[in-house]
């Protein structure tokens, strides 16, 4: 049986001219060991020629973290993107004040992130499709290394 939802190692695997061919218009995107690790304070060169790369293509990107407001904002700022903190991720609120930030329908939307418990879960609770991505690094939250614990247990071939 496949997946709802797509498997890729990082964000660089995703061609966003695809997901344009797809219909997909718009990305809901984690912050957290999705576009930048754990303790980092900007994404790596790669991740942000792919931020840079997704848009050139024509996809309109909101980041969407359970993280707290200076943090979001630190990393959005200079990225010149819109960031939506404290997001109660897989909550659908979250999910939903983003989709209407881009002004898009739920299936013109890709949820990209590193959990299944929360990016996941949300953007099919909101009847987006999502993309999962391995996290960048092991560290993160404490309730969130109990998900991920879990999350072997569901994906056995996910690394981290
Ligand atoms: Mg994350």
């Amino acid at each position: 049986m496949s997946r709802p939802f797509q498997q890729v190692p990082h964000l660089a695997a995703i061609r966003p001219e695809s997901l344009v061919a797809e219909g997909v218009r718009g990305l809901i995107l984690d912050l957290d060991n999705t576009l930048l690790g754990f303790g980092a304070s900007a994404p790596s060169p790669e991740n942000r020629a792919w931020v840079a790369a997704a848009r050139a293509a024509g996809l309109e990107i909101v980041l969407l973290s359970n993280n707290f407001g200076p943090r979001v904002a630190e990393i959005a700022a200079p990225l010149g993107l819109h960031g939506i903190p404290n997001a109660l991720k897989p909550l659908p609120l979250g999910f939903l004040r983003a989709k209407r930030a881009l002004g898009m329908r739920a299936r013109e939307v890709a949820v990209i992130g590193d959990q299944l418990f929360t990016d996941v879960l949300g953007a099919t609770l909101c009847g987006m499709r999502a993309i999962l991505v391995e996290p960048i690094e092991d560290r993160d939250f404490p309730l969130t290394r109990l998900f991920r614990r879990i999350e072997r247990l569901v994906l056995p071939e996910r690394r981290v």
